[in-house]
Order: C-alpha cells, then structure tokens, then sequence
C-alpha cells in the first residue's frame, strides 16, 4: 500500500522524505505544491528532483475522497457528499459570506455521542476519518472552488469542525489536519479563524489547549446538568462545572481569546427566560469569557423536537445582551439542501448502539428521570 501524502502534516512529510533518503527541506516544496496548488500528480511537481518524483510516483499517492455528489442552494452554499468507503459517507459544506469563505469539515463518519437534538447523532456511529479525509475535504474544496470561481486566490478563510461527528473523540488525526490548515506552507489560515467545536470532551480540551490552540467552539444547549444529561449524554461524563473549568483552561492557553458557546433552541425544552437567566448566572460564576451563538434547531422527525420560534429565540438573545454577553443568532444557511446544522446526515452503518442509547434517552426526556446510560467517550 502506498502513502497517501494527505495524510501528513508538515513534520509527518518531512520525516516521510527522510525515510526516502531524501532531505527535510524537500517536504516544503512537496507541501507547498499539493495544499497550495492542489497537485495530485508528481509529473506536475516542475522544481522537484526528478530522482525524487521517480520515488514518489513508485511510493506515494495524493489521494482525496471520491465525491458522491454536489448540490448548490440559491444562496451559494455548496454541499458535498463523499464516500470513505464500506456504506459510510460524510459531507462538507462551503459557506460563502462578503468577508469570508467558510468550510464545515467533518471528524468522523457518524458520531458515538449521540445527541438528542442532532441528525448524526441518531445515526450511529461508524469510524473516525483519518487525517488524509479530514484534510481532503478542504483539500477539495478549495481546488474546486478557484477552478469553479475562476480565482487563482484563497478562497476558503476559515474551517469550522462542525460538520459530522465529535473532532475531540478523534484527536489523533485532528491535530495533524489541523497543523496543515495553519502551516503557511499548507492553507496559512489563522489560529482564530479555525474552530474546533466540542459536545465537551474535557480531557481533550486540555490537550488541544496545549498542542494546538485554535478557536474553541463549546455546544452548551442547557444552563443545569439535570436538563443537559438527556440532550448531551456526555454530560454524565463531564458535567458543567468540570465543563466550565476546562473551558478556563482552555483560555489560559489562548489569551484574548474567548469561548463561543453554542445553544441549539428546542422549543419549550431550553429556550425559556429561565433558562437565559440560569445561563446568565452560569457564566458569571465561572467567569469564563464567552460568546453565545444561538443556533435555530434544524428539526428531523425522529428528534421529537421542534425550533423554538423566532420571537423566543429573540427574546432570549435579548436577555443574554441585556446581562453584557454578546450573541449572535445564527442565520440558517444552505436550506434548501438540507445543509444546515446537524442534518449533515450522510449515510453511516452504525457500528455500535448508539441508536438504541437514543431511543432509551428519548423515554427519559419524556418521563423526566435522571437515568439512562452513559455515553462511553471514544465508543467504537
Ligand atoms: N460534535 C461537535 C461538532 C459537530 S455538531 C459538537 O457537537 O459541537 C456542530 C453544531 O451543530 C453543534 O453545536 C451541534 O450542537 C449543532 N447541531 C447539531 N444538530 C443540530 C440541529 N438539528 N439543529 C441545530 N444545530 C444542531
Ligand atoms: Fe455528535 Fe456533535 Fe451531533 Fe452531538 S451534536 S451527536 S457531539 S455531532
């Protein structure tokens, strides 16, 4: 089996050509030509040795993910499904903005959390990509893009991890594809303008803390733990307090930063003034600097759920600027391709039982008793 160059970051690539008896230096220009220019074919790669083409075509491949399809809604959002193999597809989404370009990148095909509100939780969980799929899907992307566009400039500006699955529950290959999205040689995109977001795997909030710091997105979607047990089953893991805590860390690590916290509004669920003011409260006393980005729920009809409707979800940004945190309403975008938030809902095999877990929780949010099963980090 051959290397598929994808699959490294910049240190991966040059320890790769160390061990073809070639110099470190010669990863740059290798780098430089697959992520900046997306070259897949080493005969494009004109300055490169030819000695080490020769290597590279008998050794390596530059390989992305097949793509299933493409659909573009009437306000430019461009959805992609892809294949990784066995049933099992993920999707990306682009997000084009007047001053930016955004890409929703997926961690994992599935996801073993299992929220109640979420698409891809309901679905099961499959198999973490690796780093070579993580990175393909902006790899892609990209390319595409400038072609598509006509640019030969930038396109894409900022990565949000918020597409399928729980990045920190595949932390081995985030890291490396996060490294490639920073490295001035990959995509050169900034530390705050790519954005891990987290259901709260506390352990590896800390790691990603240290190994590489980017913007840290927190998917809150309650004020109490009793409330969010049912909603983020690894709140039974990690509760709020130790949740906030790691979220203080995390800052000590990314001073002027903040944390974006994320609240998904299920109508008469969470979205009440009460629940603002618990919020209100929450924040206050833990002292973490925060923004909040409150997200209408994109409803499916197995979730049981409905949106909280625009004058609720209003009023309660009303009542979380009023107390001096500032917060966003997120715009739904990409409606008419169902490219919304938490309906990124390409098809996986559910190697665990997740579904079942589901179906156990939904009888405890209707029959409120705390019980239930706990959600195992990193099943699989
Ligand atoms: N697993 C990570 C990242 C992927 S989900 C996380 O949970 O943070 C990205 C965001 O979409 C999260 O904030 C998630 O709570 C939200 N989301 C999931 N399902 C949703 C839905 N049906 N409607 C609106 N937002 C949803
Ligand atoms: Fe997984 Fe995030 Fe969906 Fe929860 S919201 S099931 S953590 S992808």
């Amino acid at each position: 089996m051959t290397a598929n160059l994808l699959d490294f970051d910049l240190e991966g690539l040059a320890a790769y050509c160390e061990s073809l008896g070639e110099k470190r230096f010669r990863a740059t220009q290798l780098f430089r030509w697959i992520h900046q220019r997306g070259a897949s074919d080493f005969s494009q790669m004109s300055d490169l040795a030819k000695s080490l083409r020769g290597k590279l075509e008998a050794a390596a491949r530059i390989e992305g993910l097949p793509v299933i399809s493409q659909h573009e809604s009437a306000d430019g959002t461009i959805k992609w499904l892809f294949d990784v193999g066995a049933s099992n597809a993920v999707e990306a989404v682009f997000i084009p903005e007047d001053d930016r370009g955004t890409l929703c990148v997926s961690s994992q095909a599935g996801c073993a959390v299992g929220c109640r509100f979420c698409s891809t939780g309901h679905q099961g969980f499959a198999r973490n990509l690796t780093t070579g799929e993580i990175v393909a899907q902006l790899w892609f992307a990209e390319h595409f893009l400038r072609k598509h566009l006509g640019t030969s400039d930038r396109v894409i500006s900022n990565v949000v991890m918020m597409g399928m699955g729980e990045p920190l529950q595949n932390y081995g290959a985030l890291v490396p594809a996060l490294r490639t999205m920073l490295d001035d040689h990959g995509y050169g995109l900034s530390r705050r303008r790519v954005t891990v977001s987290t259901s709260g795997v506390v352990p590896m909030m800390d790691r990603l803390g240290q190994d590489c710091p980017v913007a840290l997105a927190v998917s809150l979607h309650a004020p109490t733990d009793p409330l969010r047990d049912p909603l983020v089953p690894l709140n039974r893991k990690y509760p709020l307090d130790e949740l906030m805590q790691a979220c203080k860390r995390y800052l000590a690590h990314a001073p002027r930063d903040f944390i974006t916290f994320e609240y998904c509004m299920l109508d008469g669920v969470n979205d009440q003034p009460e629940h603002a003011r618990a919020l209100i409260a929450l924040v206050r006393q833990q002292g973490v600097s925060c923004k909040f980005n409150l997200i209408p729920f994109n409803p499916f009809p197995a979730s049981g759920l409905t949106r909280s409707p625009q004058k609720q979800v209003q009023a309660f940004a009303n009542l979380l600027s009023e107390a001096g945190i500032v917060t966003t309403v997120r715009k739904t975008r990409g409606d008419d391709i169902d490219a919304a938030c938490g309906q990124l809902a390409g098809d996986v095999m559910d190697r665990t039982r997740v579904q079942d877990r589901i179906a156990q929780q939904r009888t405890v949010m209707l029959t409120p008793v705390p019980a239930g099963p706990v959600a195992k980090e990193g099943l699989r």
